[in-house]
């Protein structure tokens, strides 16, 4: 069943069947005859209808941002926020695939090559709630243009969202058989990914979800993209303006609700100014206590995606205060609606559970580090690699750590936040393969060599 339920009062809005298997099976059907013909247009065809997404997503900015406040409870200024940076995904995608995807010469022993670029076929999209659009965006815009076709699998609590997004793609020329919402439950994935006539996946979302989708990939000899937790290492060496440096480290943990997979969650700060650090820490995210309705632009705290994830995060809270850890702020469920109070926790140790677990929410956790050495180790001892900060005055030092955090991603001087020219994505158990940028576009793409 999906579902729109209003995460800022618990009240249920909307319940929509899941699709009949015969459903999803004229589903693809329609993606898989869709490839036949959307990948003999040309490629700068396909790009000036994606060109055309683009301004249509910003002209629905609004809309959007309502329906995403509405379904997960998204502060409704990222919402609009959030369709900006699909705005700059679908353009980015629209100017720089054609020549992303122009003959590559090889010069070859004995003669001479080329490598072409081509579409694979119709691509399973399996997405999250966390950001509805941009999650799809970064998935759908390179496709598009490489002319794959999409059979869409959004998160259950968001039907609203998936139908707006297929309504603006196929407004902006898009045919409806080359880009297909389905409203299919988990359960029907394995056989989707059986059906001979689907080429690829690509998931976000949890560590489960993951390894159960690469694993019926697998099976089937497809590929499978996965964009999974994070639970990211941000370190503070040095600071020449702690209230700055505090500000930037707890918005970008508090962005979303904490519900973003390459968040900082483990702040990592040198000896000599951990405790200033932590108090002032402690003060900033206590402005992130009063829940407030995600539709008002004044709101600090909206509620997490749902009561679920709410309790899930309260939960590991708990476990990780009944295992030692100490709370400095926050910590608390508060109802009704999906509210988790903002957090500190400090003095979480190797052997806590949130240690190691990724918290999806308004939690921060924070370490002390002895020295360099030290910092860098605990950054990496974690089964995540997704996005890592590093934080400092000497921009050499901090290049010089960051070059030793096993990683995808590493931000000096900044944290978290993605934009379209730059590749996305982890390593360890955070996935497999990268989005965005000129990376974004190869993972589904038949790089065929041709001997000339
Ligand atoms: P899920 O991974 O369950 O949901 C993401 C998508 O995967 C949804 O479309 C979901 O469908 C689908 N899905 C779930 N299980 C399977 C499965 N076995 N086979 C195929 N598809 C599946 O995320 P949750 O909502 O459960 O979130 C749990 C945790 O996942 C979070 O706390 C966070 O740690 C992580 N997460 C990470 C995200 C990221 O950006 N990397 C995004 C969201 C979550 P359906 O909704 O129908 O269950």
């Amino acid at each position: 069943m999906y579902t729109v339920t209003n995460a800022a009062t618990d009240e249920l809005i909307e319940e929509i069947q899941n699709a009949t298997d015969a459903e999803v099976r004229a589903a693809i059907d329609r993606v898989h005859h869709g490839y036949a013909s959307w990948r003999r247009r040309s490629v700068a065809d396909r790009a000036k209808i994606v060109a055309r997404a683009a301004e249509l997503f910003a002209e629905r900015a609004d809309e959007l941002a309502e329906i995403m406040t509405l379904e997960m409870g998204k502060r409704i200024n990222e919402g609009r926020g959030e369709v900006g940076v699909v705005v700059d995904i679908f353009n980015y995608y629209a100017e720089n695939g054609p020549s992303m995807l122009a003959d590559e010469p090889l010069p070859i022993k004995g003669g001479e090559a080329v490598i072409r670029k081509e579409p694979v076929g119709a691509l399973l999209g399996v997405m999250p709630w966390n950001f509805p659009c941009y999650q799809v965006a970064r998935f759908v815009a390179p496709n598009l243009v490489l002319g794959n076709t999409i059979l869409l699998k959004h998160a259950s609590i968001c039907p609203r969202s998936a139908v707006a997004i297929e309504q603006v793609l196929h407004d902006a020329g898009v045919p409806e058989d080359a880009y297909v919402n389905v409203f299919a439950s988990s359960k029907q994935i394995p056989e989707m990914l059986a059906d001979p006539r689907i080429q690829g996946v690509s998931l976000t979302g949890s560590e489960p979800a993951g390894i159960s989708v690469a694993a019926e990939a697998g099976k089937n000899l497809k590929k499978s993209v996965l964009e999974l937790g994070g639970s990211d290492p941000l370190i503070v060496l040095d600071t020449d303006d702690m209230a700055e440096t505090v500000k930037a480290t707890a918005t970008a943990r508090m962005r979303n609700c904490g519900q973003s997979c390459n968040a900082p969650k483990r702040m990592i700060v040198m000896d000599d100014i951990y405790d200033e650090f932590v108090e002032r820490l402690t003060e900033r995210v206590a402005e992130y206590y009063v829940p407030g309705d995600p539709a008002d632009p004044a709101t600090k705290l909206p509620p997490l995606a749902s009561a679920a994830a709410a309790d899930e995060v309260a939960g590991q809270i708990e476990t990780a205060v009944r295992q030692g850890a100490t709370l400095r702020t926050g910590g608390h469920r508060i109802t009704p609606g999906a509210y988790v109070a903002a957090t500190v926790l400090t003095d979480v140790t190797q052997e806590m559970d949130a240690y190691r677990e990724e918290i999806f929410g308004p939690v921060v956790l924070v370490f002390r580090a002895e020295s360099e050495e030290h910092a860098i180790a605990i950054a990496n001892d974690s089964p995540f690699g997704l996005g890592a900060s590093v934080y400092g005055t000497d921009r050499e030092r901090a290049r010089r750590v960051a070059e030793q955090i096993e990683a995808g991603m590493v931000y000096l001087n900044s944290s978290g936040g993605s934009q379209a020219d730059l590749p996305f994505g982890g390593i360890k158990r955070s996935g497999i393969g990268r989005e965005l940028g000129p990376l974004g576009i190869e993972e589904f793409m038949n790089k065929k060599s041709i001997r000339l």
